[in-house]
């Protein structure tokens, strides 16, 4: 299974010094893909664990001040990169139009990207196939992950049934047959043993990621 971690923006230098030290300790038959905020991604200690970023600029490199190009992301040896994560959409705008260049520029670079949907509040499947819409537009989307995040789920502490997370998943497997699947949304060590399931290709983590000894303990609870 593949297990995202997502430092969002947390951690001064040393903290996170620490933290990805204790990382390399964790055994695991799970893929784990450490998303750090990107000024660590060149001090994260080689390991087993893939790299990962945050996001991605939907510009080519050059004269873009401020921005982190696919390709030098390759360069540091990031393998996924997570795009249009629900706070980007909400505090940053971040568009459909965006997204969509963004997918294109992590795909060109074989940077395997993570596409997060899911709605804010009731219906599911109005938001989740619009916003999936975009793979359309897409070569090769069948190499983009799907992370389901209903945003009410997200740090809130709240996660849907594993019924209501199965029956999305289907609905988006039945539309995008060969794409991989992930959960995520306030998934901990305790409630994972209830989230379990087929279905599901693997977990997106925000909250958990950030200690490393309760992630352990969710891994040893998802074995
Ligand atoms: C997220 O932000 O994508 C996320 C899943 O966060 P949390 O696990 O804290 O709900």
């Amino acid at each position: 299974m593949l297990i995202i971690l997502n430092n969002k923006c947390n951690f001064t230098l040393n903290q996170f010094k620490q933290y990805s030290q204790e990382l390399t300790t964790i055994k695991t038959q799970h893929e784990l893909v450490l998303c750090p905020t990107n000024i660590y991604l060149s001090i994260t200690p080689k390991s087993e664990i893939v790299l990962g970023a945050q996001d991605i600029s939907m510009y080519h490199e050059g004269s873009k001040t401020g921005e982190v190009a696919a390709k030098q992301l390759k360069s540091m040896n990031v393998e996924y990169v997570i795009v249009g994560h629900s706070e980007r959409r909400l505090y940053l705008n971040e568009n459909d139009k965006q997204i969509t260049e963004k997918l294109r520029r992590s795909l060109e670079q074989d940077i395997i990207p993570i596409l997060c949907v899911g709605e804010t509040i009731g219906d599911y499947q109005q938001v989740v196939s619009k916003q999936l819409e975009i793979l359309k537009n897409i070569e090769h989307f069948e190499n983009v992950i799907i992370a389901y995040e209903p945003v009410w789920a997200i740090g809130s502490g709240k996660t849907p049934t594993i019924k209501q997370i199965n029956e999305v998943i289907s609905f988006i497997k039945k539309i995008y047959p060969q794409n991989k699947v992930i959960y995520g949304g306030s998934i901990n060590e305790f409630n994972i043993s209830n989230l379990k399931s087929n279905l599901i290709d693997g977990y997106l983590l925000g909250g958990l990621s950030l200690n490393s000894e309760r992630l352990k303990a969710f891994l040893e609870n998802l074995e």
